[in-house]
């Protein structure tokens, strides 16, 4: 269970500062496929959201509807308090602002269950390449960065190395400190260990449960239920583009309400 001995960066925060990302009344179709029917979801700075839920239920989904790689077409995507400008209605409702869009996109940064690392690239490349890049940032800094995230997930000696030279635990890690690299207000994680073995997985795990030690914000999707239970301040159970069911997790792992989250629960042992 979340450790009450956790930092929480809004420790540092204002009690009254927005979340970090919130969504309200969400509305998501592929056309006639209903997937998400007006989701709620709110990360204050600080506090990690694990998000839990069959396949199919919309997870991938509403993720990428925080950080806009979808529109949506009904409901409210905030960013800090600022709410994201939309033009066009129903299925033409797009982000009217592209540089709002890239502001967001760059500030939430996303890791994907399959690693997306560029094979044609070394680990020190991939880690610096958006900073420099999208960012703009000096790339002699981002580097000295770039090698400080290698050695926060345990993989300096690789920097050198290419993506293929690495176990699925290590590339992940290294996909990890890409987007810490950003220097993101939030990091968003789409079933970061289901792609690796179990022994590789309890790695990555590591390195999430020591982000959310330092107080990070976060969103995590995840089949891994002692992992939300362990990391997460609040946990939401999505069903069929619906929250069936949230609270803190000892409450819906300890004391599930709904019988589809006692079902869901009981299949995932
Ligand atoms: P989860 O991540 O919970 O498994 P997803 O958000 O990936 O669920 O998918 C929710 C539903 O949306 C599924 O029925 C899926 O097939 C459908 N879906 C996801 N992406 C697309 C897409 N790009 N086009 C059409 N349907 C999609
Ligand atoms: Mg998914």
């Amino acid at each position: 269970m979340a450790s009450p001995a956790r930092n929480h960066r809004e420790d540092t925060v204002p009690a009254d500062a927005a979340p970090v990302i919130e969504i309200r009344n969400l509305h998501k179709a592929y056309g006639s496929l209903e997937v998400l029917k007006g989701v709620d979801i709110r990360a204050p700075a600080g506090h990690v959201v694990a998000m839990i839920g069959s396949s199919g239920s919309g997870k991938s989904t509403l993720l990428r509807c925080c950080n806009l790689l979808e529109d949506s077409q009904q409901g409210e995507v905030l960013f800090c308090g600022e709410p994201v400008r939309w033009r066009g209605t129903g299925m033409d409702r797009r982000p009217a602002d592209r540089a709002q869009v890239t502001r967001i996109r760059t500030n939430l940064s996303m890791v994907f269950q399959s690693f997306n690392l560029w094979s044609h690239m070394t680990i020190l490349q991939n880690v610096m390449e958006a900073p420099v890049t999208v960012l703009r940032r000096n790339p002699r800094e981002v580097e000295d960065s770039a090698r400080r995230y290698l050695a926060q997930v345990g993989i300096a000696d690789k920097a050198d190395a290419w993506p293929a030279q690495l176990s699925g635990g290590q590339q992940q890690r290294a996909a990890i400190a890409r987007a810490l690299c950003m220097e993101p207000k939030a990091l968003l994680f789409d079933e970061p260990t289901s792609a690796l073995d179990p022994e590789l997985e309890q790695e990555v795990i590591r390195v999430i449960k020591a982000l959310a030690q330092e107080g990070r914000t976060m969103i995590i999707v995840t089949h891994d239920m002692r992992l939300a239970a362990d990391v997460a301040d609040h946990v939401v159970f999505l069903h069929k583009g619906r929250i069936e069911e949230e609270g803190p997790p000892d409450q819906l792992f300890g004391n599930p309400r709904t019988e589809r989250l006692r079902g869901f629960l009981s299949a995932t042992q």
